[in-house]
């Protein structure tokens, strides 16, 4: 009987970036690189090619606003269209009297990417592939590091799983799409894991 103690709910997530690091295909070279990150930045390190990158995370809001000439009124129009972001002057019009007139784009601080997560098998930040990455019936699985991998190994070949101290509501395991989960699916994932193990 393999027994097997859950983990917290964000031991490993995209998070994981700010600790252990994240592993990715290096755009360049395509050997393995890391994505880390801090309250300011993301960044990718390439460990065989040297390739860097830096990603700012900060969310900038753009808006034009202004007293329209027409009616006197103040307004403000955010700008979407990440074409139209960079333009020093942008002709809009007034949300309340439709008259059109030039104004300038002001930037703005708006949020910090603090919500990030992995999607389609890629960092939130570059958009790099994992490097630990395979497919079970056409869906995407996948590990951030080895220690995740570990972990996904220990938890989906465990005969008993029990919650880690503290009864917490959520844990790690509640991360992981059902299909992994599935008892009949379980042997032929924890191969295929064991197989990423190897790169
Ligand atoms: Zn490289
Ligand atoms: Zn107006």
């Amino acid at each position: 009987m393999r027994r097997m103690v859950d983990e917290p709910y964000f031991t490993h997530s995209a998070y994981s970036a700010h600790t252990t690091g994240i592993q990715v295909k290096c755009p360049k070279c395509h050997g393995a690189g890391v994505v880390t990150a801090d309250e300011d930045n993301a960044y990718f390190r390439c460990l065989s090619c040297g390739h860097r990158m830096t990603q700012d995370r900060t969310v900038y809001r753009y808006d034009v606003h202004n007293q329209c000439r027409n009616c006197g009124r103040y307004y403000r129009v955010d700008i979407e269209d990440e074409a139209k972001q960079h333009f020093p002057i942008l002709r809009v019009a007034c949300p309340y009297c439709g008259a059109t007139m030039p104004g300038e784009v002001h930037k703005m601080v708006d949020a910090f990417s603090y919500g990030a997560e992995i999607q389609g098998g890629k960092d939130p930040w570059f958009g790099l592939e994992l490097w630990f990455l395979t497919s079970f019936q056409g869906k995407p699985v996948w590990a951030l590091n080895r220690e995740h991998l570990a972990y996904l190994i220990d938890y989906l070949s465990a005969d008993l799983r029990e919650k880690p101290p503290g009864n917490p509501k959520k844990t790690q395991a509640d991360h992981l799409p059902t299909f992994m989960k599935t008892a009949k699916n379980r042997e032929r994932i924890v191969k295929l894991l064991l197989k990423l193990q190897d790169t």
